[in-house]
């Protein structure tokens, strides 16, 4: 697609504003330009940026490319949202910057730095550059957004099953590796399609948001929370052994119980049943996650609204037997 640059210059030596915005059929380019080497060279990078849909290896791989060019110490990126980001190389004295914006969307700043100051010609010539990055990484981005959509839940905007299960067998190498402690719990809300039926389905949704809450306000920023299944949870609980991770149960069990959702009209008592487990030697994420489930289904029996830990003497068969009873 051609471009039409539009470019407002900060500061020759500083920062550049760069607005690439696509032109209309049938315009005239005003712009266009011969095939100097410089276009010859961005339109290199531009087929082999789009080799890669990883903004990070993306801006790693313009650096490169344009180090014989232009030369510089580090590059830095800073994306349009707060956890997008990233540097390589040594800061150094001399920095210049760009705002870069495609279509009016903003896509970020880009800059580099090195120890002698960056020359009018240097800066001119980067421009042709900047343009074939942008397009790969609007790309990237917007590949980075669907990835983290496809992994979160959105009523509750926590990381869903599909990341549960990438998360968990990570944490279980690291900590098998490590010979760290690891606990998983599995939280199920008590009764409630009783919630649903006697409140309607959006006052059962803001239970569910009501619980989420909750439990955030108990754990760790590091502790992994996911929407397992309809109303069913697990914490991931990295560096964490059995004892502890029974004790925050049983807090978040307690917090629960002690935050109903409620509305101006209408109070909705909330309690969740609770199956604990940790991991051992010989586990994996499905016999981690089992064992959780075990509990939690021993909690149901003995009445709902408890903590149950599953010790690690699992045996499906006997399931009465494995499950040991910590809060009564
Ligand atoms: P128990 O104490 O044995 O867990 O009883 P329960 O009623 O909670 O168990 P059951 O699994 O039979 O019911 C779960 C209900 O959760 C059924 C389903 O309609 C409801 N549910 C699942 N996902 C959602 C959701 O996203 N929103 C709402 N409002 N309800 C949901
Ligand atoms: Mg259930
Ligand atoms: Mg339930």
């Amino acid at each position: 697609m051609i471009a039409t640059p539009q470019m407002v210059y900060q500061h020759p030596h500083k920062s550049i504003f760069l607005d690439f915005t696509p032109q209309k059929k049938g315009e005239s380019n005003p712009q266009k330009l011969e095939h100097s080497p410089s276009q010859i060279r961005a339109l290199e990078i531009t087929s082999s940026l789009q080799m890669t849909l990883d903004y990070k290896e993306l801006i790693e791989k313009f650096s490169s490319e344009i180090k014989t060019t232009i030369p510089h110490e580090s590059i830095h990126y800073s994306g349009p949202q707060p956890d997008v980001s990233f540097s390589s190389g040594n800061k150094s004295q001399y920095l210049c910057t760009y705002l870069l914006t495609l279509n009016n969307k903003p896509l970020g700043e880009l800059s580099l730095t090195r120890i002698t100051e960056f020359e009018e010609k240097e800066m001119t010539l980067i421009e042709p550059f900047l343009r074939s990055l942008l397009y790969p990484l609007h790309n990237a981005l917007a590949y980075k957004d669907a990835l983290q959509l496809a992994l979160k839940d959105p009523l509750t905007g926590i990381p869903n099953r599909a990341a549960m299960d990438d998360a968990l067998n990570r944490e279980i190498k690291l900590a098998h590796r490590n010979g760290s402690p690891l606990a998983l719990v599995s939280f199920d809300l008590d009764h409630f399609k009783n919630v649903n039926d006697h409140y309607g389905h959006s006052n059962g949704d803001a239970v569910i948001k009501t619980f989420v809450r909750t439990v955030k306000r108990c754990i760790r920023e590091t502790d992994m929370l996911c929407r397992y299944g309809g109303e069913e949870f697990t914490v991931i609980l990295s560096h964490t052994d059995r004892n502890g991770a029974i004790r925050l149960s049983e807090r978040i069990r307690e917090a629960v119980e002690k935050t109903p959702f409620r509305t101006k009209e209408l109070t909705i008592p909330i309690t969740v049943s609770i199956g604990v487990s940790h991991l051992t030697l010989d586990d994996n994420s499905t016999s981690l996650f089992n064992k959780a489930d075990a509990a939690l289904y021993q909690a149901k029996t003995d009445g709902r609204n408890c903590v149950r830990f599953s010790s690690s003497w699992y045996c499906p068969v006997n399931q009465k037997k494995m499950v040991e009873s910590v809060v009564n």
